[in-house]
């Protein structure tokens, strides 16, 4: 049992919440307040859902659905605020611990899933003091990040139709661009999630939409992998025992505004392990979600790009002077080491083998071509952000 974890995880929470407004906002859930600002949003969404996937339900029937979809979403969230674990994390629970049985790996103790706003767009793994416990910490914006960071990403696919109705992705660049400029959708979408990271502190401020049945499919096979690999990198650390190899426990004092937590920044060696292992656990799970190996490989690389370009897009609001082809922003990160490097060392001599579909290989051109076409208009919002 990992009680003393979960007994941890309640002493960070009530310390967050004394000093995080944003925090206590979100763990005082009251459920008329919620019903009232939740519940109609989450309607419109599944009915906007049913119209576009099932034009031919009756509106009672829609109305039935759309009630029973609500109280389903309406519970997890509270679940999810009273105690910091959503379906997506007991899922994701249920994902590692069969992946980790299948590959014959057994560990002392499982960690104790549960969210904390971090402020990272990441989830973290941190050792519970003087135990032999763990926690794995999700920020509460991650899910939002890695759902909207999908969707852009699959809207941008140029994904065709073969005569007999079965569908494809071109990967050639000529296909990617004349889809992206045809379809300028991909354009505005990345523009809101920068946006509503930077200037509002959380992508959970980006607006809301629905894309297509093809573009919904792939969102989805991107979350979840994506979702396990962001977890399974933390088990790399734990499986490779880093906790005991790392001798450089870096207390950060201000993490979560709170009293010092020992979370250990790995060094970089420490890093590609993580990523190796993280990686090798997440093709390993598509045994068990049935999602296939390149959508696997490409939501990996979505992921170390499209945080890149998220710390691209700080650098680019926060700087007074922001220089594009300045080197430096390309390796500016914190706690894990910059995107070209992870991908080099993940399938480098001693990674693991390369995405044989080569789907992959266009996350880096796509998130460059979307870049690109917003990076003047986000250093026109900051002039003019300025003058006001
Ligand atoms: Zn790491």
């Amino acid at each position: 049992m990992n009680d003393i974890a979960q007994n941890y995880y309640s002493h960070l929470v009530k310390a967050v919440i004394t000093t995080n407004e944003c925090a206590k906002k979100f763990y005082s859930f009251d459920e008329e307040t919620h019903r009232k600002n939740y519940y109609s949003h989450s309607a419109a969404l599944v009915e906007k859902d049913l119209a576009s996937n099932y034009p031919n339900l009756t509106q009672k029937e829609k109305n039935i659905i759309i009630a029973q979809q609500c109280e389903i979403l309406l519970n997890d969230e509270k679940q999810r605020r009273l105690t910091g674990r959503s379906s997506t994390i007991i899922k994701l629970e249920e994902v590692i611990n069969r992946t980790l049985s299948q590959q014959g790996i057994s560990l002392e103790n499982f960690p104790y899933f549960a969210e904390l706003p971090t402020g990272k767009l990441n989830a973290t793994i941190i050792k519970v003091p003087n135990t032999t416990q763990y926690l794995v910490l999700f920020e509460n914006q991650i899910y939002t990040f890695v759902l909207l960071l999908s969707k852009v990403f699959a809207l941008s696919l140029p994904i065709y139709r073969d005569r007999v109705g079965e569908s494809g992705i071109s990967i050639d660049d000529s296909s990617i661009a004349r889809h992206l400029y045809n379809n300028p959708e991909a354009f505005q979408r990345f523009y809101e999630l920068i946006t509503a990271y930077v200037l509002t502190g959380s992508v959970n401020n980006a607006p809301k939409y629905i894309p297509s049945y093809e573009v919904s499919y792939i969102t989805e096979q991107l979350i979840h992998s994506m979702e396990i690999f962001v977890v399974a990198h933390e088990f790399g650390h734990l499986i490779n025992g880093h906790f005991e190899k790392s001798n450089d426990f870096n207390i950060v004092e201000n993490y979560l505004g709170i009293k010092p937590v020992n979370e250990v920044h790995f060094n970089w060696n420490l890093e590609w392990e993580a990523d190796v292992t993280g990686a090798q656990l997440a093709l390993a799970s598509s045994l068990i979600t049935g999602i296939t190996l390149p959508w696997v490989y490409t939501s990996i690389q979505l992921f170390f790009h499209g945080l890149h370009f998220f710390d691209r897009a700080s650098s680019l609001f926060s700087k007074e002077t922001y220089n594009p082809e300045d080197k430096r922003i390309l390796v500016k990160s914190l706690s894990h080491p910059a995107p070209a490097l992870r991908h080099e060392h993940l399938f480098g001599s001693n990674g693991i083998e390369k995405d044989a579909s080569g789907l992959s290989e266009i996350v880096v051109k796509i998130l460059n071509i979307l870049w690109y076409e917003i990076e003047p208009k986000l250093l026109e919002l900051k002039s003019k952000l300025k003058t006001e």
